[in-house]
């Protein structure tokens, strides 16, 4: 880091924040080896050793991967390492090798084209998929077919680099990500990509500070070109001022220092000084995280994303199949509460049976998708309920926009308890249900909901995209994504004030409860629920920890009155500064 030598003209290129931390070293320009790919006929007489050839790179192409799959099994653990399965499993597809096989031999083609168009179609529609995470699995599938063409070709991959640098590309692979790593990377910066991109998560995974989606950073960084990595901010500074490095190195400093003192944390509740007690829960999706979720201090889950549990399937998973993950956690996390949150499919997320939506996110989605389906529902409620039995469980309901769903939902848990009670089977009569408040119909309605119910949770990932009009996925448009506009604020205290009204609890399950800078307005706002990435966990309990609730309040009200997000900004900059003096702000 001390050998960075400044010329040129500062610039500043604008991001997505994708692992935090701060990197500043000499760039490394890796631009991707995709091999070439030309149609050359082959003779009947040359088809043998061509499908040989084919055999043999797939083999090689095979063992690479699972190289690379036992090395991030080290690294990153086995659920970040699943992608590299993936991988493997379209090498070890039958029918799409049988395929590709058959049409050697019929169009007498060379493998590597065959190769390319066939695993290529799979990729097309994998793009044609509106939604982020397909685009993302699209680049995986490219993956594999480059390395499979590259063995063909006999062609050696390299990915190696001298002494410490910040690599820079147009785009990174998760097995590219994984690579470097075992040299001395300092960050990534990719022109595309965004924060749910594998290559984002392995970065995340691996501690490595991250910027995607900048757009066209390999056009305006050259190789050797030094370069800062603010990986909080999502930005990244080529030819960065000596002020400018020093200004990072200090910022650098100040996250180290406050992730220190967050050690220690865990066994204490999230109380205000002025003993406001706040309920901080984590937000999880595989049995495998309660560990962690437990570790980072917990006091519950507040949002189980059970959708995990179709990744990957055909099928929807069976009520006793469902019911021996709800249990693992409802164990595990004992005493402690869970909320399990029914599957809130469709948007972004697939389900077995999805079919192909104009507008997703305005389609057949979570509670909508559940209700026209009251057996695969029923089958997950009975799991649910199966759980309960030691009196841990909650249960939540996605996507509602009318009372009518609430009504719905609670006729087929009725059913549900009904059916259990005839089977013989014990669960929690007194089962507490939720509703999450994320379209602005339920905001607006939520008084109503709430009579309903025995809990809200608002649920601002997606409430923000419908009330702003912003695609949560889309980068053109993320700047327009803000959870301090005003409008915003007001529907979420709308929300928490229509709750306590029929005196029932509220919490907040979006990503804006994991962000340290809105934690003191939140508190302010009367919000008795935090549900956030266990990660952040600490930083969070920290932040509560330090306000007293009667300050907190009066931030909110003076917040409340600004109509613009800048100055709201502005203001949580200087004055929640000083109240949270720890918090390290951007
Ligand atoms: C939300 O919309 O804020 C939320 C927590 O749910 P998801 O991100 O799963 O849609
Ligand atoms: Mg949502």
């Amino acid at each position: 880091m001390d050998t960075v030598h400044t010329s040129g003209q500062e610039l500043v290129i604008k991001g997505i924040a994708a692992a935090p931390g701060i990197a500043i070293g000499p760039a490394y320009l890796y631009s991707k080896h995709v091999p070439l790919v030309e149609t050359k006929p082959i003779t009947p007489e040359d088809v043998d050793s061509e499908l040989q050839r084919l055999h043999a790179a797939i083999a090689r192409s095979e063992k690479e991967l699972q190289k690379i799959l036992s090395f991030a099994e080290q690294k990153l653990g086995s659920r970040d390492a699943r992608i590299f399965e993936a991988q493997i499993m379209i090498l070890g597809d039958e029918i799409l090798m049988g395929t590709i096989d058959d049409r050697i031999r019929k169009e007498l083609k060379n493998s590597e084209w065959i190769v390319f168009d066939e695993i290529g179609k799979y990729k097309k529609l994998m793009l044609a998929a509106s939604d982020e995470y397909m685009h993302e699995r699209a680049h995986d599938v490219d993956d594999v077919t480059n390395r499979i063409i590259r063995n063909i070709q006999d062609q050696r991959l390299y990915s190696k680099l001298e002494g410490e640098a910040v690599v820079v590309s147009e785009t990174l692979t998760p097995a590219d990500t994984v690579i470097f790593s075992r040299n001395m990377i300092l960050g990534y910066a990719t022109d595309l990509g965004g924060v749910t991109s594998h290559a984002a998560i392995i970065s995340r995974a691996l501690k490595i500070p991250a910027v995607v989606g900048l757009r066209n950073a390999t056009k305006q960084i050259h190789m050797a070109d030094s370069i800062a990595i603010d990986g909080y901010a999502g930005v990244v500074v080529v030819n960065p001022r000596e002020e400018t490095i020093e200004g990072l190195r200090a910022k650098a400093l100040r996250f180290r220092q406050f992730e220190e003192e967050l050690v220690g944390l865990a066994d204490l509740d999230a109380e205000t000084p002025d003993h406001r007690k706040i309920e901080l829960s984590s937000n999880i999706e595989f049995p495998e995280e309660v560990e962690f979720a437990r570790m980072q201090g917990s006091a519950g889950v507040g949002l189980y994303r059970t959708e995990s549990l179709l990744l990957g399937r055909e099928t929807y998973p069976t009520e006793d199949e469902q019911f021996e993950v709800y249990k693992t956690v409802a164990e595990g996390m004992h005493p402690h509460p869970v909320i399990f949150r029914t599957f809130d499919i469709g948007g972004d997320k697939l389900a077995p049976d999805s079919y192909h939506e104009e507008n997703p996110f305005l389609g057949w989605r979570g509670i909508r998708v559940m209700l026209d389906r009251p057996e695969l529902f029923l089958d997950q409620i009975r799991a649910i309920l199966r759980a309960s039995n030691r009196r841990n469980v909650r249960m939540m309901f996605p996507m509602v926009s009318k009372m009518r769903e609430v009504r719905a939902a609670k006729v087929l848990l009725a059913r549900a308890k009904q059916e259990l009670t005839e089977r013989g089977v014990p669960f929690d009569p007194k089962i507490k249900i939720g509703v999450m408040i994320e379209v602005p119909s339920a905001a607006i309605l939520a008084e109503e909901i709430a009579q309903e119910v025995d809990f809200l949770s608002i649920g601002t990932n997606d409430l923000i995209q419908y009330l702003l009009a912003v695609d949560r996925d889309n980068s053109s448009v993320a700047a327009l994504f803000q959870h301090f506009n005003p409008a915003v604020l007001r529907t979420i205290r709308m929300i928490v004030e229509s709750g306590h009204k029929r005196h029932v609890w509220v919490g907040m399950c979006g990503e804006m409860a994991g962000d340290p800078v809105a934690t003191v307005l939140l508190i302010g706002l009367g919000l008795d629920e935090f549900s956030v990435n266990p990660a952040i966990l600490p930083e969070i309990k920290k932040i509560i920890r330090s306000v007293k609730y009667r300050d907190a309040k009066r931030i909110a009200v003076k917040i409340l009155s600004y109509s613009t997000e800048e100055e709201i900004k502005e203001f949580l900059a200087s004055t929640v500064k000083n109240k949270v003096p720890q918090i390290p702000f951007e």
